[in-house]
């Protein structure tokens, strides 16, 4: 098959043109980076890894009816998903106080919050990534208001299940960022959840141990990256060497 076109690199995915029109490859790669790219490394294995563990959750999330861009997995590496204009808006949604939250407001980490709260950044690295309002995202167009309160409810909905979700596997799930597009069906758009869903881009603590399971290993030196997340895809029964391909 000859090489895809590549349209984008991001920090931890390559974006190549798809086989069928509508449709892109994201390939997943072993870097991670961090603190708006100022810490850089590889973890031998993450990528293989993250695409198994969203594309498992990616079609657990469209069982229960929330509209996701993933298609099927190509191979260890890539998988083929519909192709959707990216609203630049990371959605973060909280369970638990960790990071930046915990920060801003001198919570301790670790503190359950009083329920489960969402936040917007503009999805700008240049800016790196502020934190924004509503007001912001309609008013600057980046998403109407019908738009961001279906992006809110459905972000609701992807956290109460994925909290059981992991909860059945012995895991918290802390916090999360994820991404929303448009795809356009004529000239109406349907909102559905887009990029990726893995240990990259949430926070998962051992319910009993509360060790971290996820990317904090990386930002904060804890060692033992790639078998933590290993951890998580045993944890959810995804078999590590499957390597089949569709291609
Ligand atoms: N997150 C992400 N990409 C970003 C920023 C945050 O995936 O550019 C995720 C992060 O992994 C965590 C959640 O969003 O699960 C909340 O991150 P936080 O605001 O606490 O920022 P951090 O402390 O990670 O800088």
């Amino acid at each position: 098959m000859p090489r895809r076109k590549k349209l984008y690199e991001g920090k931890a995915k390559i974006i190549y043109q798809g086989p069928e029109p509508g449709t892109i490859v994201q390939y997943f790669k072993d870097d991670a980076t961090a603190f708006n790219n100022k810490k850089k490394a590889s973890i031998v294995g993450k990528g293989v890894i993250n695409n198994l563990i969203s594309e498992y959750l990616m079609n657990k999330i469209s069982k229960i009816g929330v509209k996701t861009h993933f298609l099927r997995r190509l191979n260890i590496r890539e998988q083929l998903v519909k192709k959707v204009e990216i609203i630049p808006v990371e959605v973060v949604v909280r369970n638990i106080a960790a990071g930046s939250i915990s920060k801003r407001f001198a919570i301790e980490e670790g503190t359950k919050l009083p329920r489960s709260m969402v936040e917007y950044y503009y999805k700008d690295d240049n800016l790196g990534d502020p934190l924004i309002s509503e007001e912001h995202i309609t008013g600057f167009g980046w998403a109407n208001i019908n738009e961001i309160e279906e992006i809110l409810n459905t972000s609701l909905i992807i956290n109460d299940f994925l909290k059981d979700l992991f909860m059945g596997v012995g895991l918290k799930l802390i916090d999360f960022k994820i991404e929303f597009g448009r795809l356009y069906l004529g000239n109406k758009a349907e909102i559905i959840l887009a990029d990726e869903f893995s240990p990259d881009n949430c926070r998962l603590w051992d319910s009993k141990t509360n060790e971290k399971m996820d990317k904090d290993r990386f930002r904060r030196d804890l060692g033992n990256v790639a078998s933590a997340y290993q951890e998580v895809a045993n944890r959810l029964g995804i078999d590590l060497k499957k390597t089949h391909s569709y291609d």
